[in-house]
């Protein structure tokens, strides 16, 4: 059985490059599926990271590092006791040997620098995350409310106009070059004639319209396009709106009822 605890010592010697064979595979395998050591995983590699660089005395924490691995490795895992201690050439044992409880002492100190520090950064990163979280909810809700207004099925549009002018069509692009979707908004737009529909057009700067969509008003002259896919790899430069078959034009051939220029 593996659970997240038995993998706590696998973690440190991992993020060294340490860890081989079957504990490696399995650590691995555990790692796939467990968000809270890939996150422990990362933060200790930047930490390690960070550490190496600010290292700049004569090489103590890469020789700590290679006696606590040996350290590690001399100690009984699951085997047994006499078996671990025969360790070939034993009885040519540098006298460095006796250091190695100072050396993992002093490895394990490092870690534990590390761990707390990493876990300082995450409690942070987590605080703003909540905060950001939170205005995103909050932006989200109000954002819903307006599309849920904008699509309901009995929404009016009332545009104030001057009693003089006639009602003339109106439309709105929003687009986000980043999430490249947009959405169009029209009123007052008269009915297509039979067999024909609006069609959008994304004029890029670069190049010839491309087709964006083809919708009918409403009988009040409104149409809503709804988070449509953006043409990818051009700058757009303006929309326009033609009538065209209902079918849809793959190029413009009337001229266009409204246009739009960005920005
Ligand atoms: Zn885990």
């Amino acid at each position: 059985m593996s659970t997240h605890e038995q993998f706590a010592e696998d973690l440190a010697l991992y993020a060294l490059d340490e860890l081989t064979g079957a504990e490696r595979q399995a650590f691995e395998e555990h790692l796939q599926t467990c968000a809270a050591c890939r996150r422990e995983l990362q933060a200790m590699r930047c930490d390690l990271g960070l550490l190496g660089l600010s290292s700049s005395g004569p090489q103590p924490p890469a020789r700590s590092k290679q006696n606590l691995m040996r350290a590690i490795a001399a100690e009984p895992r699951g085997v047994s006791a006499p078996e671990a201690a025969r360790v070939p050439g034993s009885a040519t044992r540098s006298w460095w040997w006796s250091l190695v409880p100072a050396f993992a002492a002093l490895g394990l100190l490092i870690f534990a620098v590390a761990v707390w520090r990493s876990n300082q950064g995450l409690k942070d990163q987590l605080a703003e995350l909540h905060n950001r979280n939170q205005d995103a909810a909050t932006q989200l809700e109000r954002t819903n409310d307006e599309l849920r207004l904008l699509t309901s099925p009995d929404a009016v549009h009332v545009s104030l106009n001057s009693q003089k002018t006639a009602k003339e069509p109106t439309g709105t692009a929003i687009f986000s070059p980043a999430r490249k979707r947009m959405m169009l908004m029209a009123s007052n737009l008269p009915a297509a004639p039979v067999g024909k529909a609006y069609e959008l057009w994304v004029i890029p700067i670069n190049g010839a319209p491309i087709a964006a969509g083809v919708f009918k008003p409403d009988e009040h002259g409104n149409a809503v396009m709804m988070d449509r896919p953006m043409p990818e790899g051009v700058v757009t430069k303006a929309f326009a709106i033609t009538v065209e078959d209902e079918a849809g034009s793959d190029k413009p051939t009337s001229t266009p009822v409204l246009v739009g220029g960005v920005g």
